[in-house]
């Protein structure tokens, strides 16, 4: 499991698999208070933490019968891009 912590310093405010849901405030993870994280300077270091996280929170969603769209998790995730509907979809339909 990849720790974001590492990335953000930032303490408490973080999901994991499976459920992905904020250990802090139990919004689905990455929750607002995390999302709110100036994220400037240190995009280029987040974006490949959250590409591999946003991996596995695709192929969990596959195993519930309900739950976020995978091109809502692609955009859940990768908040800090402010992708589109469709560069989402585009991205999501990448993940095996
Ligand atoms: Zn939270």
């Amino acid at each position: 499991m990849s720790d974001v912590s590492g990335v953000v310093r930032f303490e408490g405010h973080l999901g994991y698999h499976p459920t992905w849901i904020c250990e802090a405030c139990a919004e689905p993870w990455p929750c607002h208070t995390f999302r709110n994280i100036p994220t400037e300077n240190f995009r280029d270091k987040l974006l490949p933490v959250m590409s591999f996280m946003l991996r596995t929170a695709i192929r969990d969603r596959r195993e519930q019968a309900h739950g976020p769209e995978p091109y809502e998790i692609v955009k859940r995730f990768l908040w800090f891009l402010g992708l589109t509907d469709d560069e989402a979809r585009a991205s999501a339909a990448t993940v095996r």
